[in-house]
């Protein structure tokens, strides 16, 4: 193990810092942090997409002792909860309130108002408040107009690993996080361990990740004493890794992999291949007819290879679903299917290990 492995592995941060150094003395970037002291933290927040990774993500903190008062989850979610259902799995916001339950932890959901398609109509217009969830009740957080500019998108976000075209992600996601953590006075004089499931495996973009460093919101130094650190748990982690850890606590996999789906992103995500697109077309009619009306208006393809989505479905060979209870919860707003399995009786989903095109979450 190299000197670089030795302080990224073995010194700790926390440890640092509870040995009294001044925080400004401490290294806050850690490309490899597999395992850190969670004891320091007052507060764990994960962002809980409802896929595999931040499941895994907590699974890891629990086993690794993680104090179970200290957790809460966030879940953002992209369509919102002005009325659009354009994006999303429409039993998200019911699974991710079902794994909550049946973990025991707070959940609290965060969102821009109007979702993915609020954002996208946007025409010479201001960003939308966004809407937070908190212990004390829903917190509406407006824009400042006084310093951003009306602006347009009418189009889809783009695939690319530029955040600015490929919107949704940032816009969606990161900000409306962030935006949370900035404006809850609760984090003040805090010490919060941000969680996010990312692994390298996925793409050459995240492969270049820190796996523990400073949050965006960190002020730790500043007035509101704020510690903000974010923490990728199963970075490093294999796709079998993940699974071992889901099975071995007994939690069902969550429907998009019980379907084929390789990740568990928006149902319609931009990602999609003609596989996935192929076989939303072929078990869900009309589910594609408003992305395609949106692309015909626009006059911009949500791929940049200016294939239709309709044409796109039509070109791929759809998945064989299998598992009926699955498929049924698709169309249903309520999930009605149980988390945990007996012992035993766990099965790996015909979507894991596949390589499916559909995006990051
Ligand atoms: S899952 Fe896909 S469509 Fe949804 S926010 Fe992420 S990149 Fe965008």
């Amino acid at each position: 193990m190299s000197s670089h492995d030795v302080d990224d592995q073995v010194v700790i941060p926390g440890l640092a810092l509870e040995a009294g150094l001044s925080p400004k003395d401490v290294k806050t970037s850690f490309f490899d942090a597999p395992d850190i002291d969670l004891s320091i933290y007052d507060n764990i927040i994960v962002c809980m997409s409802g896929g595999k990774d931040s499941i895994a993500s907590l699974l890891r903190i629990l086993e690794m002792g993680a104090d179970r008062d200290k957790i809460e989850l966030w879940h953002h979610e992209v369509d919102g909860r002005e009325g659009s259902s354009l994006m999303d799995w429409r039993f998200m916001t019911s699974y991710n309130k079902a794994l909550a339950a049946a973990f025991g932890f707070p959940l609290y959901f965060s969102w821009l108002e109007g979702g993915f398609e609020g954002e996208m109509l946007k025409n010479n217009s201001y960003g939308r408040p966004h809407k937070v969830e908190t212990p004390d009740g829903l917190i509406t957080l407006e824009r400042d107009t006084t310093r951003a500019k009306p602006s347009t998108r009418l189009k889809f976000p783009q695939v690319s690993a530029n955040l600015q075209t490929r919107w949704c992600s940032s816009a969606l996601k990161i900000d409306v996080g962030r935006r949370a953590l900035n404006n809850q006075a609760r984090f003040n004089g805090k010490k919060v361990l941000f969680i996010t499931g990312e692994r390298r495996e996925e793409s050459a973009n995240r492969a270049r990740y820190s796996q523990l460093e400073r949050h965006a919101c960190d002020r730790r130094e500043g007035r509101l004493a704020r510690h903000v650190d974010a923490w990728r748990p199963v970075l490093a982690w294999s796709e079998e890794q993940v699974w071992d850890i889901i099975a071995r606590h007994n939690v069902i996999s969550p429907v998009p992999y019980r379907l084929g789906w390789g990740r568990s992103s928006c149902m319609k995500c931009i990602f999609n291949d003609a596989t996935i697109w192929a076989t939303i077309n072929k078990y869900f009619p009309g589910e594609l007819d408003a992305l395609d009306a949106y692309e015909v208006s626009f006059g911009t393809t949500i791929r940049r290879d200016k294939k239709g989505i309709m044409d796109v479905a039509k070109m791929g060979v759809p998945l064989e679903i299998t598992d009926l209870a699955a498929l049924r919860q698709v169309t249903q707003e309520d999930y009605t299917l149980p988390i945990f399995c007996g012992d035993g009786e766990w099965v790996q989903p015909a979507g894991a290990f596949l390589r499916t095109g559909c995006g990051p979450s």
